[in-house]
């Protein structure tokens, strides 16, 4: 109709008017946006239901630890906060806990939830803890 204005009687036709390349462009512009508010709406129930997922999923894990690794958790999620806001910054947490010697790269030795970087410095410390109780 556009490019043959005289070639039919587009009244007769009942052709609603001329479908200019501006009105296409802006018809596709706004199916462009109507699509892309979609998928934003898409994008989002989809992350508000993995969050529902993933805290489910924590509230079933966290239920499942036993007393000890909850107080393991609570402890360490302390330990980070202290970090975030002091001075103090332990880059390398795996030491002995006896003399503090690092213990990465080292086969370390354990006995409960301790680690150690030789059997002495275990064995100095069991016996504290031995005197404890
Ligand atoms: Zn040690």
């Amino acid at each position: 109709m556009v490019d043959h204005p005289d070639k039919y009687d587009y009244s007769r036709a009942k052709v609603p008017g001329p479908l200019t390349l501006e009105m296409e462009a802006k018809k596709l512009e706004k199916k462009r946006a109507q699509k892309a508010q979609r998928k934003q709406r898409e994008q989002a129930q989809r992350e508000e239901r993995q969050r529902l997922e993933k805290e489910e999923e924590e509230k079933q894990l966290f239920a499942a630890l036993s007393d000890r690794e909850k107080r393991a958790l609570a402890a360490e999620r302390r330990l980070a906060e202290q970090m975030k806001n002091g001075s103090t910054a332990l880059s390398n947490i795996s030491r002995c806990w006896y003399c503090g010697e690092s213990l990465l790269g080292r086969i370390p030795f354990h006995y409960l939830d301790f680690s150690f970087c030789s059997t002495a410095c275990l064995q100095t410390h069991r016996r504290a803890q031995a005197s404890h109780t």
